[in-house]
């Protein structure tokens, strides 16, 4: 077994010695069966919270309400959950309708996919009721029962179907893939931000093309925000989307591909409940491309849009236009720009109210800003003598028109 597992096999041995069951379980099984990298093992035992916190002395109430403690263990950290159910059959119950329980298999019962429904010992053996092995070499996603149930149950699982459909290149099964469009209207239950998540989790996975088209054929799409009524520009946006595509440059394609004005991208975003600056980022590169597919590039327009956004905007340019991406020009105009940002500018506001004896108002940014882009597009190099005399030149003959 891998190292990540390597060196959490004492926390299993650990909880075993106190008299307990403890298995490596979810996503950290199925992507080492797999044969995928492993970020953070999660461990399911029969021992309750309390009684983990007897054997560890280093531990975090990360979840403890559903029986998850975070457990420190020489310099690594552990996310330990009780086995638990969703049903009545329980040694006891939480409020809030958690049971936790002594038995691994019903534990892994309620997990969404079979492939998610593994669990593996401390030996590597693999613990696997529901034929989740089976269901990964054939490279299939299928619910633990009933989809219709399960879905039922957390309306959440059908996003992350599509989504794992999309990190894995998988197919959904048969059932579960009928269960999909059945119950898609479930999703009106479940938060939006949860439902971000696994949108962007989707975007970033190689099959993300067919996951952005299961979800309009499907009818899911109807259930994300701002999407119900644009399942033609949904298929567009899905026909567009490329390998290389970043999480930005998806947004500002999809975004493209709704036709949005100005004003509406930013209320779109907001629906999704991105953060302020991502939304502020998407939008201007999707500015950027609107310009970009009237004209090309230049020093002035490469300063003014910044390095990577303008590489961004770039990118979902050449996806459209069925172009290979070259970010070379850019960067090119980049690099030979004399001043990357106002701030390397060698003249203040101050200089220029001294040269020109006059107080501060709203000439003195338009002056400003002329002397920037003189000094961008190589008029006037950015030396302080020479732009004074460059800015008397230029006062002379706009006074004289
Ligand atoms: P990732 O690689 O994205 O972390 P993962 O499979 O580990 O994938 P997590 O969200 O970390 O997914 O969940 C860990 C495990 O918890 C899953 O493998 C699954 O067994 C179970 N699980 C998570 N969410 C649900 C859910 N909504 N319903 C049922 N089981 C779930
Ligand atoms: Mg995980």
């Amino acid at each position: 077994i891998g190292d990540p597992f390597k060196q959490a096999v004492p926390v299993l041995e650990l909880i075993e010695n106190a008299g307990f069951e403890a298995y490596f379980v979810g996503g950290s099984v199925r992507d080492h069966i797999l044969g995928r990298e492993i970020s953070d093992v999660d461990i399911a035992t029969s021992a309750l919270p309390e009684e983990l916190k007897e054997i560890f002395p280093k531990t975090n109430d990360v979840g403890i309400e559903h029986g998850t403690i975070l457990v420190h263990y020489y310099g690594g950290h552990y996310e330990i959950t009780t086995f638990r159910s969703e049903e009545n059959y329980s040694d006891f119950r939480r409020p809030d309708k958690v049971s936790f329980i002594r038995s691994l298999k019903e534990d892994l019962q309620r997990r969404d996919f079979t492939m998610n429904a593994m669990a593996m010992d401390k030996d590597g053996n693999i613990i696997d009721p529901f034929a989740g092995k089976e269901a990964i070499k054939n490279k299939q996603i299928a619910t633990v029962g009933n989809p219709d149930e399960r879905f039922g149950e957390d309306a959440l699982r059908m996003l992350r179907a599509v989504r794992f459909q999309s990190q894995l290149s998988f197919s959904i099964e048969k059932s579960t893939l009928e269960s999909l469009a059945a119950q898609c209207h479930l999703l009106e239950n479940i938060a939006v931000e949860r439902k971000t998540v696994e949108f962007e989790k989707l975007l970033m996975g190689t099959g993300r093309r067919e996951a952005v088209q299961l979800l309009s054929e499907s009818g899911m799409i109807r259930f994300l925000p701002g999407l119900k009524e644009h399942a033609d520009a949904v298929k567009r946006f899905s026909s567009q989307l490329t390998e290389n595509f970043e999480l930005i440059e998806s947004w500002v394609l999809l975004v493209f591909e709704l036709g949005l004005k100005d004003n509406e991208v930013e209320d779109f975003l907001r629906q999704w409940k991105l953060p302020v600056s991502k939304i502020k980022r998407i939008n201007r590169v999707h500015s950027l491309l609107l310009n970009r597919l009237e004209k090309d590039w230049d020093m002035e327009r490469v300063y003014k849009a910044g390095l990577e956004d303008a590489i961004c905007a770039e990118i979902v340019y050449s996806s459209l236009q069925k172009i290979s991406c070259s970010t070379d020009k850019i960067k090119g105009l980049h690099d030979r720009l004399p001043i990357k940002h106002r701030k390397e500018l060698n003249v203040t506001g101050n200089d220029v109210m001294s040269w020109m004896d006059k107080p501060p108002g709203p000439w003195l940014r338009l002056i400003l800003e002329e002397i920037e882009r003189s000094v961008i597009t190589g008029a006037v190099p950015n030396e302080k003598e020479k732009i004074k005399k460059w800015l008397s030149a230029f006062n002379q003959k706009s006074g004289k028109n």
